[in-house]
């Protein structure tokens, strides 16, 4: 398929296809190559346009690539988005996309209880998909140790800028690993989230559809 020609190998070009996924869309075609290729992406990308597979693929493929790894209270890749909706529909997305390949995923989102996030998280986990308010705090607490994490997403980045969540981007950030690979996506590309790119990325390739 066209996911081949972008460097997705054997077990997710399966479930791409099983996700009813044909052809890659503009965004996949443009941002997957450099992710994989472990370079940081800086993406402009509307809701709808296929973003999520463009960071999740190449995320499983790596985390497949390294085989099992998870460490107690550690996420391999942590996924940030503004809010619980988003948030529940990218860890679906990602289900599907490691249909069978022993992935796991856990969800921290507010307003919910914490005690069933904490104890899905205690073994580790490979993606953890959250929103930034309550992960600051589960982190603070200990529950959470975000030092092993090696790939970082920002999606909607500017719709976290808008609910006031970037000084708690920029911290959970900070705690993740030094050396991590990052991909921020974002509608609209304001000042500040340019700013914040500058600060968390190094030399981002810039993604536009
Ligand atoms: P997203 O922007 O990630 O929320 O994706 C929007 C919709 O496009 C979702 O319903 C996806 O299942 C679908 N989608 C994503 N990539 C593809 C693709 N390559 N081919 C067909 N549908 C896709």
């Amino acid at each position: 398929t066209g996911f081949a020609a972008l460097g997705i190998t054997g077990p997710l070009l399966k479930t791409t296809a099983g996700a009813g996924f044909d052809n890659p869309k503009p965004i996949q075609a443009e941002a997957i190559p450099p992710l994989l290729e472990g370079r940081d992406v800086l993406a402009i990308a509307q809701t709808g346009s296929g973003k999520t597979a463009a960071f999740s693929l190449p995320i499983l493929s790596k985390i497949i690539a390294l085989g099992t790894k998870r460490l107690p209270k550690t996420a391999r890749a942590l996924i940030l988005a503004p809010t619980r909706e988003l948030a529940v529909q990218i860890e679906e997305t990602i289900r599907v996309l490691s249909k069978g390949l022993h992935i796991s995923t856990a969800l921290v989102l507010g307003g919910v209880s914490r005690f069933s996030q904490v104890k899905k998280i205690a073994p580790g986990v490979d993606v953890l998909i959250a929103t930034p308010g309550r992960l600051v705090d589960l982190v603070r607490e200990g529950d959470v140790n975000l030092s092993q994490t090696q790939w970082l997403v920002l999606d909607e980045a500017d719709r976290m800028l808008d609910m006031g969540f970037i000084h708690d981007v920029k911290r959970l950030a900070k705690a993740t690993h030094k050396d991590r690979q990052t991909a921020l996506f974002s509608a609209t590309m304001p000042d500040e989230i340019a700013t914040l790119a500058q600060g968390i990325m190094k030399e981002p390739v810039r993604v536009e559809v």
